[in-house]
């Protein structure tokens, strides 16, 4: 089964004014399909590989052929981190973190505002193309890291669970070169329920 692009569960319009709507179609029906397409193109000369889930193949990476290796590491990356950043922001956000989700943010760094501003370094002092992450490591306990291009922390053997995309693609439209603006705004629109069905 080749992988597809999943849909939005909101319009293009609905995360305006943080993001705008031409960005965010731009976004997802053309880099994201790009990332699947060229995912599916790379898997295409060892189709045994598409039974296998996009999670299992990042996790394992040495394992897939050399010869698709980075195909694989880009596209199956990008395709998986878009995922879950549609899936993690939305429209009615806003909202500070509650329950669980909070509980661990404070054991973890702290105080919310703490984890915020570890969290906007990390995405703005990553060099050139990459994400922010929140991550949950293997004692369950949250930590904040950033990845360059398309890699995910599922490599590392993390389980990222919120991730801001800091491609220029991602914002460039709307906020030209203000990357800190763009920061600052995906706090508003956050969906902190959705971040807290990630944790394992
Ligand atoms: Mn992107």
């Amino acid at each position: 089964m080749s992988h597809k692009l999943p849909e939005l569960k909101y319009s293009y319009d609905a995360l305006e004014p943080h993001i705008d709507s031409k960005t965010m179609e731009i976004h997802h029906s053309k880099h994201h399909q790009t990332y699947i397409t060229n995912l599916n193109k790379a898997l295409e000369s060892y189709s045994e590989l598409f039974e296998k889930s996009l999670e299992d193949l990042l996790s394992n990476l040495d394992q897939i052929p050399e010869s698709i290796r980075v195909a694989v590491r880009n596209g199956g990356g990008g395709h998986l981190n878009h995922s879950l950043f549609w899936e993690t922001i939305g429209p009615n956000s806003g909202d500070e973190p509650k329950g669980k989700i909070l509980e661990l943010i404070n054991g973890s760094f702290g105080d919310f505002e703490s984890f915020k501003s570890e969290f906007s370094e990390k995405a703005m002092k990553q060099f050139g193309s990459g994400w922010g992450w929140l991550c949950q490591d293997s004692s369950g306990k949250l930590v904040t890291l950033s990845t360059p291009n398309q890699d995910s922390p599922i490599s590392s053997g993390l389980n990222p669970i919120l991730g801001l995309d800091v491609w220029e693609h991602a914002y460039y439209l709307n906020y030209q070169n203000r990357r800190p603006d763009y920061i600052k705004a995906f706090w508003e629109i956050i969906d902190w329920a959705s971040v807290e069905g990630k944790l394992k």
